[in-house]
């Protein structure tokens, strides 16, 4: 069996290692001719996608390329610490998520697949889809027994399987990261935790590194930005846009976004709760093609990584090709759509408005000692994946 993967990101690349376990030939065709590993900002792996990790041969190099982290520490617009919560569930003390670069995961498990003779064919825009065959953008085809969509929130894969798909649902979010290197404010941050503040114009999120910088991002509640607009505004602009939505408050995001560096400026963030048709006749969507959890819920990349390991497991346990794509979707339905609801709440947390945030502010410690707990967020995190056994 040849199977043929569109895109070249998180899940595209765990799949075709994961396929290459099983015996099954995988080609990965990425539309970006230059696979850069420091290109924009970070994202966090939970326990479950490491042990997804694991399970592909790749966590040790994927640790080495991130820094651990152990707990969010949530705070209001006043400074007020709101909560803290472990991103490890109930699972055993010293266990964590990792934070790193999406760009440095992708291309972690993009030399591994090379390493371990998958084909990865960089610069490969796919135009067409069809059972069986893409065409790419230059005119030539791709062909194969099975083509998996793993082309992201705005899939071409996802609308050829159901033209009346629906698109990414835009959050009401822009996303802006960036760096501050040696900065004081290191050492007064928890180490080892995201610093996350419901800010009163903006939510502010920063992380210090092993190496003593800050990582950070702002996520700020308004239109798109549109094309135009992006191209129209120089770095110092939009640091300067931020200055002034995250210095009002308390705390040290003003001196970070002050003296950082945005290595991401103006990303329109999209989720996608519920795609009804995963699949048809030799094609089928995985990863953020097939149900993107809004980056609040610090879970997509870890639930295309399960989605990955799962279609292979049914790939090669299965009878057919079409009973391996229904045993994938109901293997992987409930838990993702459950993921993505709990991510988009989290979303509506960021975009209070004044009186909202006030509330907010009063409640939520109530929240984060009696609802939002380690225990109530375990369903998530302990999620484990047994590749021995057969998918059922
Ligand atoms: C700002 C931001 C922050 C995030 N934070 C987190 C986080 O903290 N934790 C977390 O787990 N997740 C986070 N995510 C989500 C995470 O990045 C995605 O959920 C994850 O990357 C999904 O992997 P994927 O492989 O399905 O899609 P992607 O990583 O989007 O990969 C899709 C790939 O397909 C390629 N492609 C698309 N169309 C074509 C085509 N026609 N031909 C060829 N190639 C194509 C693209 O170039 C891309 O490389 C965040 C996302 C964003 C945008």
């Amino acid at each position: 069996m040849r199977v043929v993967i569109v895109g070249g990101g998180v899940a595209g690349p765990a799949l075709g290692l994961a396929l290459h376990r099983t015996g099954i030939e995988a080609v990965v065709l990425e539309r970006r001719a230059v696979l850069d590993a420091e290109e924009g900002s970070y994202l966090t792996v939970g326990p479950n996608g490491l042990d997804v990790l694991a399970t592909l041969g790749v966590r040790d190099a994927v640790e080495q390329a991130g820094f651990r982290t152990r707990h969010n520490v949530l705070h209001g617009a006043s400074g007020r610490r709101l909560g803290t919560l472990s991103l490890a569930g109930t699972l055993a003390p010293g266990t964590g998520a990792l934070t790193l670069k999406r760009s440095r995961l992708a291309a972690v498990l993009t030399g591994h697949a090379r390493r371990a003779g998958v084909e990865l064919r960089p610069g490969a825009r796919v135009a067409q889809v069809g059972p069986g065959r893409v065409v790419l953008e230059d005119g030539t085809h791709v062909d194969g027994d099975l083509v998996v969509g793993a082309d992201g929130v705005h899939s071409l894969v996802r609308c050829t399987i159901d033209p009346a798909a629906p698109a990414g649902r835009y959050v009401g979010l822009v996303n802006f990261g960036g760096v501050t290197r040696g900065t004081d404010v290191a050492r007064t941050l928890t180490p080892e935790a995201w610093h996350l503040v419901f800010g009163s114009r903006a939510f502010f999120g920063a992380h210090p590194t092993p190496d003593g910088d800050v990582v950070w991002f702002v996520n700020v509640p308004r239109l798109p930005v549109t094309r135009e607009e992006r191209a129209a505004t120089t770095e110092p602009e939009w640091r300067a846009q931020l200055h002034a939505l995250v210095g009002v408050d308390p705390g040290p995001a003003g001196d970070l976004v002050a003296d950082g560096r945005l290595e991401l400026a103006g990303d329109n963030t999209y989720d996608l709760p519920h795609v009804p048709t995963w699949s048809s006749d030799r094609m089928v969507v995985v990863g953020d093609a097939a149900h993107a959890p809004s980056p609040s819920s610090g879970q997509g990349a870890s639930i295309a990584l399960e989605d990955a390991v799962v279609l292979a497991q049914a790939l090669r346990d299965c009878p057919d090709t079409r009973t391996a794509l229904v045993t994938y979707e109901h293997a992987r339905r409930a838990r993702v759509e459950r993921v993505v609801s709990a991510g988009a709440r989290s979303g509506s947390a960021k975009i209070a408005g004044p009186v909202g945030r006030r509330v907010q502010e009063a409640v939520m410690p109530l929240v984060f000692r009696y609802l939002v707990t380690d225990r109530s967020t375990a369903w998530m995190y302990d999620h484990r994946i047994d590749w021995g056994a057969r998918v059922a």
